[in-house]
């Protein structure tokens, strides 16, 4: 039942943040839909939750329009092709996953004007997967300059996937050089109130390292049916 795998996300959230010193109200819960269908979704606002996150633009809208009678806030965590910019800056409220100044400025000047400015994450490629999206770590501060001065976006804060860590303190290991990034960033000047890290199985190193919004998917809705 996802009312109660929600509720079970919300006590690891409180117990992680007790366990630090940390209060529950400074980590966000955002309950990642994707692969999931509008019922899943209404069946969690239903339980109170109202944040969600998703990967597949496509698919995102749709559900959006599907449940366009419910206040809820959608969050895009996937990767934002060039084609794709106009749909996010339409549809959505936030987009974790900008890694590149072009992406910015394309969401930027599509951003609906009757819309409150986008919020962004810049994603950061903090363990340096060759493959993987994300900028990298020494090039976060001149790509966080240049987006804070796009005014259609609100620059938030930091974003990443890492790989799967071995345990609690491997991953707290690469938690917390994101951390420490952020706290530059902010020690820089920039106004950023959001980290963007944690999932299913990482959530307790995430909040333990600083995170401000955690992304949940499987232990909220269970497994997934097409690898993400
Ligand atoms: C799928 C996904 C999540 C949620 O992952 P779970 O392990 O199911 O909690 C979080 N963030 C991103 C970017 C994802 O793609």
């Amino acid at each position: 039942m996802i009312v109660d795998n929600l509720q079970r996300v919300r006590s690891r959230i409180v117990q992680a943040c007790s366990a630090c010193g940390r209060s529950e109200q400074e980590v966000v819960l955002l309950a990642v839909s994707k692969t999931f269908g509008a019922a899943a979704v209404r069946e969690a606002y239903a339980a109170g939750q109202t944040a969600f996150g998703e990967n597949y633009i496509q698919e995102a809208v749709e559900k959006i329009a599907a449940l366009a009678d419910l206040p809820l806030q959608w969050h895009c965590i996937g990767p934002i092709q060039s084609n794709k910019t106009r749909l996010v800056a339409q549809h959505f409220d936030w987009a974790h996953t900008v890694d590149r100044f072009k992406t910015a400025q394309r969401l930027n000047d599509q951003r609906p004007p009757e819309r409150a400015a986008l919020n962004v994450c810049i994603q950061v490629n903090i363990d340096g997967g060759p493959t993987k999206a994300g900028v990298a770590p020494t090039e976060v501060l001149a790509l966080a300059q240049q987006i804070a001065g796009l005014p259609r976006l609100r620059l938030r804060g930091l974003m990443t996937i890492p790989e799967p860590a071995a345990d609690f303190a491997a991953a707290c290991a690469v938690h917390q050089r994101t951390r420490q990034l952020f706290d530059a960033l902010q020690s820089s000047g920039l106004a950023l109130d959001t980290l963007s890290m944690g999932m299913s199985a990482d959530l307790e190193a995430a909040v333990q390292c600083g995170s401000s919004m955690v992304r949940i998917g499987s232990a909220i809705f269970g497994g997934r049916q097409y690898p993400a």
